[in-house]
């Protein structure tokens, strides 16, 4: 069996008195997207600082492509790429400016800058000053940023947040290509569609510690409850919404009596979402 790409064994870190990563133990592996899920102030941003070698664990430890990140930060962060949610590139300097810059940095030889604006859809403003950028651009530009050194393990914290629709999907087919190159994607968000989207496994996380991990459709399968969504005409011209829960014995009678009667207007079936799983486990939502 490959190793994993990243094992996280016991790991817990405290701020003081705070405990803010308690504990957890996960495996994610090669070419992965492994999504990281929870309310402001689970835990998600810590996760990824000890993952990245940015904190050192309080306990327990974690391996990526199998060596430890605490004992030897500098050998690990060869291999990885990260884009944080706080945009932190040179503002004044051109988008091409700033990948090689990095790229110089990180030594990569024979480095194709405008290959990687490309990608990210920004071929044809590499020359200019990357402040007047809009949000989207910046956070297309750095995600071309933690790609520069090919890395095999690329950490994304809320790659999308406050992003439209069309950024949004070039960001999501950027990870997706990576992904099926081989690169282990880490992602942490509080976006349930987004995570249900992209992720191959999502893990809850809820006061520092995780409460589920599975892929999407098995949680949905494990927490949620399947139902139809069934539209009636009523006698007076009204219509009416009604949820008919599946898998119950008398789902088949109640149907077969609605459209024995021609009552049923429209009809479809609803699966649990991930924020409705992750409130039926922990209490609350995702936001906020
Ligand atoms: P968000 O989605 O808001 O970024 P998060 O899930 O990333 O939240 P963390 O930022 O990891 O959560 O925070 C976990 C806990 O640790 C929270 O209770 C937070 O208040 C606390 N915390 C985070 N950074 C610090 C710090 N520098 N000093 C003290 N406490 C901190």
């Amino acid at each position: 069996m490959t190793q994993p790409a990243i094992v996280a064994d016991q790991l817990t870190y405290r701020y003081g008195d705070r405990v803010a990563v308690d504990h957890t133990s996960f495996d994610v592996a090669e070419g992965e997207i492994f999504g990281f899920l929870g309310p402001n102030g689970a835990g998600k941003s810590t996760t990824v600082k000890l993952l990245t070698g940015q904190l050192r664990p309080s306990d327990g430890h974690a391996t990526l492509l199998g060596i430890d990140i605490a004992r030897q930060p500098n050998e690990v962060q060869r291999h990885i790429g990260v884009a944080f949610e706080n945009v932190n590139l040179y503002e004044q300097m051109s988008a091409l400016e700033n990948l090689t810059l990095f790229a110089r940095l990180f030594s990569v030889r024979g480095f194709d800058g405008m290959a990687l604006l490309e990608k990210v859809g920004l071929a044809g403003r590499e020359k200019e000053r990357v402040s007047p950028y809009s949000k989207g651009m910046k956070q297309r530009l750095m995600l071309a940023r933690a790609l520069v050194n090919t890395p095999r393990i690329l950490f994304l914290d809320e790659p999308t947040d406050g992003l439209d629709p069309v950024s949004s999907k070039t960001i999501h087919q950027i990870i997706r290509d990576a992904s099926e190159h081989g690169t282990t994607v880490f992602l942490t968000t509080h976006d349930m569609v987004e995570a249900d989207k992209l992720c191959d496994r999502v893990a809850f996380i809820h006061q520092g510690r995780i409460v589920a991990l599975d892929s999407p459709s098995a949680l949905k399968r494990q927490y949620g409850t399947r139902a139809l969504m069934v539209e009636i005409d009523g006698a007076d011209g009204t219509t009416v919404r009604r949820e008919i829960p599946l898998d119950q014995p008398q789902t088949p009678d109640i149907l077969a009596q609605l459209l024995r009667e021609n009552r049923v207007a429209t009809l479809h079936s609803e699966e649990a979402t991930l924020e409705d799983i992750f409130v039926e486990i922990t209490g609350r939502g995702l936001l906020g």
